[in-house]
């Protein structure tokens, strides 16, 4: 059976990341997206388990210290870190694997797993950013401004990525992602693999 492939998908938050993911996952069923293990409080409507596994401070270190994370990062003041065991054993089971990550954490995989994708999901402006953050309306101005901030300095990081989807309208922006995701299962190794040489 083919190994599935890992997707890793970067971009600032409330550039719309989880909505054009959601649409893909009504495109590509055999898809696993990765659930994270985070220390900031849950916001309204998210749920332990399926958005996130919400732990306290002092249990992330313990799943640091005993290796479960297969990268983990500090984001404006709270910690993230992605699952290894069920990465693995999505990909084993021939599952492709989304890591919706910030930029550190994703150039700790790419170091760790250099055949993984990356890919920036960025705003088609700084200005549309700023106004979907606002209307989200979960974090105050001053969070809004450390996002921003924080969201210019990794764009920065983006010629470290091997694709960019702006999400001008979520269904492009789906779109384009499948498509990436397609043409990767076309590359010529795999097909090889396949079909034999
Ligand atoms: P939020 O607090 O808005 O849910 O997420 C903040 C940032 O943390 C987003 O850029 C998100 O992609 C990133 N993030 C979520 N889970 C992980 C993870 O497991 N590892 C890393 N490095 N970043 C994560």
């Amino acid at each position: 059976m083919r190994k599935g492939k890992t997707f890793v998908i970067s971009g600032p938050s409330g550039v719309g990341k989880g909505t054009v993911l959601k649409m893909l996952l009504e495109k590509r069923k055999n898809v696993y997206v990765s659930v994270s293990a985070t220390t900031r409080p849950a916001r309204l409507g998210e749920e332990d388990g399926v958005h996130y596994h919400f732990l306290d401070k002092g249990t992330f270190q313990d799943w640091i210290a005993q290796d479960a994370f297969l990268e983990h990062a500090e984001y404006v003041g709270n910690f993230y870190g992605t699952p290894k065991k069920f990465v693995d054993s999505a990909m084993d089971e021939g599952r492709d694997v989304i890591l919706e990550i910030e930029v550190q954490g994703a150039l700790q995989i790419a170091e760790k797993r250099p055949e993984t994708i990356l890919i920036f999901v960025a705003p088609p402006s700084w200005e549309e950013l700023e106004r979907r953050l606002t209307l989200r309306g979960t974090d105050s101005p001053e969070k809004i401004q450390e996002r921003l901030q924080r969201a210019k300095v990794e764009f920065q990081s983006a010629d470290a990525y091997h694709y960019v989807v702006i999400n001008d309208t979520v269904e492009n922006a789906a779109q384009e992602l499948d498509a990436i995701l397609t043409a990767e299962h076309c590359r010529v190794m795999e097909r090889m693999a396949i079909i034999g040489t």
